[in-house]
């Protein structure tokens, strides 16, 4: 009886730790959603359950209260049971939700932390989220509150010299660079990543000012990372060719 929270990575099936690899292959029962690459359902044990509790076409995805029903079901079942999330299972993932959720019930629980697409999309676009001389720090936000709402905190962020990484934050494109344009930040670039790491990995770059016209025509949708700062600019194209970026859709 136990739970493991594990880390899938951003997409890229090899970009998984091995120690997420030998917990899938032991666990019993597997809910996996639509950020984890089902590709890596591969290293499951042929006796092993498996349920998808992401989004279907047309249907919602499986509520959280659900997920935590099914994973609290299965443990008391005495099952291994993991979860695999995308990138890291913590990064605006959950998944402390749902270790609290079951440890209240006495069940051990362990997280398996993975490469986040807050830096490895960027990454995998060419645009380091750090860079000496350019970028001292980053700061990861959420575009999409408990309430729906941007955090506050993106009004800092617009403040700052850090690079800005937003996830989940697509939707508010519009509100986020409102927001940078109001700080006279018309000028700074901004990079729309997505399915970054993916084969199919798309990527926008513009400016506060230029990036949401851009993006009508472009249409780059979900799930993508938004990154705001200067350290777009440092994008090499060699350094894609490297890693077989093949679909640059537009430079600034
Ligand atoms: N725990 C995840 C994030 C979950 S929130 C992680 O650490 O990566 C879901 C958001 O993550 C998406 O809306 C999107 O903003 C981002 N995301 C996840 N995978 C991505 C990918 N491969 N490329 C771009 N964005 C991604």
């Amino acid at each position: 009886m136990k739970l493991s929270l594990v880390g899938a990575g951003p997409g890229d099936e090899e970009l998984i730790t091995l120690k997420a690899v030998r917990l899938i292959g032991e666990a019993e029962v597997i809910l996996y959603d639509a950020l984890a690459n089902s590709a890596l359902l591969k290293y499951a044990s042929k006796q092993a359950e498996v349920i998808y509790v992401g989004k279907r076409l047309g249907r919602h995805s499986v509520s959280q209260e659900e997920i935590n029903r099914i994973i609290l079901q299965n443990c008391l079942a005495d099952k291994h049971v993991l979860r695999l999330k995308g990138g890291d299972p913590i990064v605006f993932g959950r998944g402390f939700e749902e270790k609290d959720y079951v440890e209240a019930f006495g069940i051990p629980t362990e997280i398996v932390p993975g490469i986040t697409s807050a830096i490895s999309a960027p990454t995998s676009a060419g645009v380091p989220v750090t860079k000496r001389g350019v970028s001292e720090s980053f700061w990861v936000l959420t575009g999409h509150t408990k309430e729906k709402e941007l955090p506050k905190d993106m009004y800092l962020a617009a403040k700052s010299n850090a690079t800005i990484v937003v996830l989940m934050g697509l939707s508010k494109l519009a509100e986020i660079c409102a927001i940078f344009s109001n700080e006279g930040k018309g000028d700074l670039p901004v990079a729309i990543i997505e399915k970054g790491t993916h084969v199919d990995e798309r990527v926008l770059i513009g400016t506060v000012s230029t990036i949401v016209s851009m993006n009508s025509t472009e249409r780059l949708k979900n799930p993508a990372v938004l990154v705001f700062g200067e350290v777009v600019n440092c994008r090499q194209s060699d350094w894609l060719d490297e890693v077989e970026r093949e679909r640059l859709i537009a430079m600034k």
